[in-house]
């Protein structure tokens, strides 16, 4: 990109937003969000959303603990249908 980012418009700041807080970036900092004001609310709510789904989910999902769980499911449900 050759434009300076602090003439970027709003469409264009929100679709690299995502991606500039995954990268780890200083959001905060972006030349954008110290002259746009609708940008600055719009990443303070994103970020109430995320500490708040960060609080709900667990850390450490048990992801090979529940898949075990539902594969014992599948077979009960197997063998109850079997007949014999
Ligand atoms: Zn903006």
């Amino acid at each position: 990109m050759t434009r300076d980012p602090q003439f970027m418009t709003c469409q264009e700041f929100q679709e690299q937003m995502a991606e500039l807080i995954g990268s780890g970036e200083d959001v905060n900092n972006h030349p954008h969000l110290r002259m746009c004001a609708t940008c600055r609310a719009l990443l303070a709510d994103l970020q109430t959303i995320a500490d708040a789904a960060r609080e709900l989910l667990p850390v450490e999902p048990p992801a090979e603990d529940l898949w075990q769980r539902i594969e014992l499911a599948i077979q009960k449900e197997d063998s109850s249908l079997d007949p014999g």
